[in-house]
């Protein structure tokens, strides 16, 4: 039996429909961008490994601190006891992160990055003696993860309605996208008037699974404006955005008005082991100090602080803060947005979106805009056959590169994208050919 056999006789796999999906691809080799598959095929990652790799498969340098690590001290209970990895990357996050972040708090990945935040945040005025303060705000289309707080303050969608009933109640917001401003800032400053409001939790800049919808700093600023009017708590979700992929270290690097939590994962180690960060602010920590035992955080996971995970995140520091990376930023930035440039106007592209590493577009027409769509599928499979691992949110395309991705294996996906074009505007011939204009690359 083929490992892919043997996968399907024991295995159940994320986000698929087990009866309706191909094998998986077996893979047993990462480089760099590439990743290589038993029978010798290769495909070019171009969504970092569902967006946690930075700077390429099997780096050298990272696999040299997680083996001395796991050589040293593999794990150790982070009740009571410390170690250096642990200081060493707190230590390390704090000097990047925004200047109002002060404590750090592990966790194992995003989502419990999530729960985490928003227990913080709840706890905060519980132990203020404000527990009328319960309510958080959240964008309409947002993600957040997949447990049960993090679902809560996530897009109703077709993934949670088997939960809804369960799921706590949310305040959601649109997102101020260009011309829509105006309208959320009144949603926001309706809600802010209550008494009930604890935080506004967010995706800064960028919404990822809603399909790379981006909006501005400077909306978002104004809708923080309001939330620190009111004392309402500023929850910056940055497991997607966080460590460079927007262009700047951080999303919230754009904003003037800083958070008082920050959720980080996803990049936090490279995309080498699962981690989570929630940091906050000196004020949120000193509430939980008391000398009344019942004001304490009581949250924590086994392996809070992995050493293993703290030394993959400490290596990949390393490499996000040297120069070349810096520059390998810029250079995907500025090779995206030229890509951009050629898209512009052409038939079968709605709308094309850029915030530093990441590019997304949208495809015509409008009956593809499902997840669950044909075409979605299509597009996958088209990627694949040409060697690029691409994952369509319904139409809409999105590139989310590791750091290392040359400008040729960018050409590669580039012109997959293209390829995808051509498939839309064929389809749309086919069901009405005179209406439609003509194709300039035929
Ligand atoms: C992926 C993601 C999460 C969840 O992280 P997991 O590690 O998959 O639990 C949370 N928030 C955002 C913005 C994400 O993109």
């Amino acid at each position: 039996m083929s490992l892919a056999q043997r996968d399907a006789a024991v295995l159940w796999h994320p986000y698929t429909q087990m009866q309706t999906a191909p094998l998986p691809i077996p893979v047993v080799r990462g480089e760099g961008a590439w990743l290589i598959a038993e029978d010798g095929t290769r495909y070019l990652d171009a969504v970092a490994s569902w967006w946690v790799n930075l700077h390429g498969h099997a780096h050298p340098h990272i696999t040299q601190r997680v083996s001395a690590q796991l050589a040293t001290l593999e794990h150790v209970i982070f009740a009571g006891f410390t170690h250096p990895a642990a200081v060493e990357l707190a230590e390390g996050l704090l000097q990047i992160l925004p200047s109002t972040q002060n404590r750090i708090f592990y966790s194992d990945n995003g989502a419990t990055s999530v729960e985490v935040a928003i227990k913080m945040a709840l706890q905060y005025f519980h132990n203020h003696g404000q527990p009328q303060r319960r309510t958080i705000i959240a964008f309409r289309d947002s993600y957040h993860g997949d447990t049960f707080g993090a679902m809560s303050v996530s897009a109703r969608s077709a993934f949670t309605a088997p939960f809804a009933p369960l799921l706590f109640n949310v305040e959601f917001i649109d997102v101020p996208v260009p011309g829509r401003e105006a309208e959320v800032m009144a949603q926001m400053a309706s809600l802010a008037q209550r008494d009930d409001i604890a935080a506004f939790i967010f995706e800064p800049l960028v919404l990822g699974t809603a399909g790379m919808v981006m909006y501005e700093p400077e909306s978002l600023d104004a809708l923080l404006s309001i939330c620190r009017r009111h004392d309402i708590f500023i929850i910056a979700d940055e497991v997607m955005t966080g460590f460079g992929r927007t262009g700047r270290l951080f999303a919230s690097d754009y904003l003037r008005e800083q958070p008082d939590i920050m959720c980080l994962s996803k990049g936090l180690t490279g995309g080498t082991m699962a981690l989570g960060v929630t940091s906050c602010s000196a004020a949120i920590y000193e509430a939980f100090l008391s000398s009344d035992r019942t004001k304490t955080f009581f949250h924590g996971h086994s392996y809070t602080a992995n050493p293993v995970a703290c030394a993959a995140g400490l290596a990949s520091l390393d490499l996000l803060l040297a120069p070349e990376s810096f520059a390998d930023r810029q250079r995907i930035a500025a090779a995206h947005a030229q890509f951009a440039q050629e898209l512009h106007g052409l038939p079968g592209i709605r709308e094309v979106r850029q915030r530093g590493t990441i590019l997304a577009v949208e495809f015509a027409p409008d009956e593809t805009t499902s997840y669950f769509s044909r075409l979605r599928d299509e597009f996958y499979a088209l990627a694949i056959a040409r060697g690029v691992l691409l994952r369509p949110l319904g139409n809409i395309v999105y590139v989310l590169p590791p750091y290392c991705i040359s400008n040729a294996e960018l050409r590669l996906v580039y012109d997959t994208m293209l390829a995808m074009r051509e498939l839309v505007v064929r389809a749309a011939t086919a069901t009405a050919p005179a209406s439609l204009p003509e194709f300039p690359h035929d």
